[in-house]
């Protein structure tokens, strides 16, 4: 099988399915993947309708997807941690090791990271991938491919809930139960939290969240009093809040809602500025942390948590699509976006022709 059909933003609204060259082991170190799942994530849809995130702007065809596991089908000649025929989760961010960032251990931070389909880096979703061999890992037996795919957001759960210092007995609530809110609850329980509770507008949302493992949820649509409510929910204030939405009310009651000296993360994205309790901060000395994507150790403990039977991701997982319908995948995430958690695009099949 030659040829690699790839799924490629061309530019703002316009998604095709277009024939690359297939990739060449070049570096000695690589590994050449064929891609089997792929989760669409929020920011493939930005780009497709908005053609930019922050500074990064598509300029140029990209292809998309980041969230990807797939089978080792070829490796370098000094390749060792994986063999053909594995089953791989692919990190889909590679630092550039000249880096401080790199070299101080925050690798997540480097100016000059390549990160797929993040411009101007091509994506995964085509049919061959290579990545270098310490940047997949190997998936266990009891490791499905669609859990090989969902290691890159449960890995963003996974560094949040370290940088919330989350550890048995913990208290942690969640605000927002999008992908990485739902995941960063059942990382948090599964971490050892016994009471996590998740806060969003939508109960369908809630319903997932408590298959998920958290233990109480809290529609805050028509709540005056987010910390009464989460007090008489909690008996306590949450030790740490981890803040997936991005939303400025959420932030702001996750600040209320924390107890004194506990830690708040932030992980959503949403408006640049936001009015924030400071007062608060100083009063009940709080810290606030930023959390961006996920660092050294992440992606392998999210494996291992799979693996471990102790957190399951299968209910954030509401819609699949076969590869050579990727586009309508895309157009469905953007025209249902309340139903959607998150969708996986299967394949592409051997036998894709273009
Ligand atoms: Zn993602």
């Amino acid at each position: 099988m030659s040829g690699n059909p790839s799924v490629v933003l061309r530019k703002v609204g316009e998604i095709v399915l277009e024939e690359r060259p297939e990739p060449q082991i070049t570096d000695e170190r690589s590994v050449k993947i064929a891609i089997k799942r792929t989760g669409i994530c929020g920011s493939d849809i930005h780009y497709y309708t908005h053609g930019k995130i922050g500074s990064f702007v598509v300029e140029s065809p990209m292809v998309l997807g980041h969230e990807s596991s797939g089978i080792v089908v070829e490796v370098g000649s000094k390749v060792t941690k994986c063999k053909v025929g594995d089953r791989v989760a692919i990190e889909p961010g590679v630092p550039s090791r000249y880096s401080d960032e790199y070299k101080s251990g925050h690798y997540n931070l480097c100016p000059h990271m390549a990160f797929a389909a993040t411009p101007p880096f091509d994506g995964t979703l085509c049919r061959y991938y290579l990545s270098p061999e310490d940047f997949v890992v190997v998936l266990p037996d009891n490791v499905s491919l669609d859990q090989g795919a969902m290691a890159e957001p449960l890995s963003v759960a996974v560094h949040a809930s370290k940088l919330g210092g989350v550890h048995f007995n913990s208290s942690v609530a969640v605000f927002g139960a999008g992908p990485v809110g739902l995941l960063s609850a059942a990382c948090a329980r599964a971490m050892g939290a016994t009471q996590v509770l998740v806060a969003d507008i939508f109960d369908s949302k809630l319903d997932i969240a408590l298959n998920m493992g958290a233990t109480h949820v809290l529609n805050t649509m028509n709540v005056k009093d987010v910390r009464t409510e989460v007090e008489k929910l909690l008996g306590n204030y949450p030790d740490v809040v981890i803040e997936a939405s991005g939303a400025e009310i959420a932030i702001i009651n996750g600040i209320k809602i924390l107890k004194a000296g506990g830690t708040f993360v932030q992980v959503g994205m949403g408006k640049d500025l936001v009015q924030f309790p400071i007062g608060q901060v100083a009063e009940k000395e709080l810290t606030v942390k930023g959390n961006f994507r996920y660092c050294h150790g992440d992606y392998r403990d999210a494996v291992a948590l799979m693996a471990s039977g102790k957190l399951n991701i299968e209910p954030i997982i509401t819609h699949r699509f076969a590869f050579k319908n990727a586009k309508d995948a895309y157009d469905f995430n953007l025209h249902n976006g309340k139903d959607v958690i998150k969708t996986i695009i299967e394949g592409p099949e051997e036998s894709h022709k273009l």
